[in-house]
């Protein structure tokens, strides 16, 4: 097979629903993995090692770094998170489609790394849906969502960058634009080989 696979990254603000809508998207698109990356915060109650991230320490996220195992890493408050060289490359090699959940700073490194990805950003339908979603969660305090809205208002800045932006306002109707974003992506010229589609074979 000569026909490579698609980087779809996602970035969006916590508490704007990616986890759901990527839940969708993958339902939709069976060609389609999930990059898991590997990270040294705490798994959340329902994760999973192995399908949300690799929960791994400090010290074994820094030797993987030593390594050179990362195509991109960041480090946020007081948690390593970073791209696996191994979660991409097999993968598009073998014609399958790969969507990456990144922050900001992964999906600026990849888009220089692999300039063909398809970037999407999910955004909240407004500011204000988005505080009340995040204080309806009961997971923030005074502090933490302090910080969040800092950073919230960081990111927002990055949107520019991105190829697509899409509002969650109805996780389906989301989830169904970046499927269509995907399959739009996947008609244009440059990412067919058509060269011999008009050539007589006698
Ligand atoms: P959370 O702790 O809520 O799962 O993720 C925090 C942030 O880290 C999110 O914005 C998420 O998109 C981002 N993130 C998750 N994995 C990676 C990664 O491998 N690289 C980068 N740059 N960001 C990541």
């Amino acid at each position: 097979m000569d026909k490579k696979g698609m980087l779809i990254v996602i970035s969006g603000f916590s508490g704007v629903g990616k986890g759901t809508v990527m839940q969708l998207v993958f339902d939709s698109i069976p060609n389609l993995q999930f990059s898991i990356s590997c990270t040294s915060r705490k798994p959340r109650a329902g994760e999973e090692n192995g399908v949300n991230y690799f929960f791994i320490t400090e010290e074994e996220f820094e030797e993987k770094i030593k390594n050179d195992e990362f195509i991109e890493y960041t480090k946020t408050f007081t948690n390593y998170y970073g791209t696996l060289k191994s979660e991409i490359d097999g993968p598009l090699s073998r014609g399958v489609d790969v969507l990456l959940e990144l922050n900001v700073v992964g999906a600026r490194r990849i888009k220089e790394l692999y300039p063909d990805c398809v970037t999407i950003f999910i955004t909240p339908p407004s500011l204000d849906v988005l505080k009340a979603r995040l204080i309806g969660r009961g997971t923030e305090t005074k502090d933490s969502l302090k910080r969040r809205l800092a950073e919230i208002e960081k990111e927002g800045k990055d949107i520019e960058n991105y190829d697509y932006a899409v509002t969650n306002n109805v996780a389906r109707t989301c989830a169904d634009a970046v499927v269509h974003i995907i399959e739009s992506e996947h008609l244009k010229v440059s990412r067919q080989n058509l060269k011999n589609l008009f050539v007589s074979e006698e």
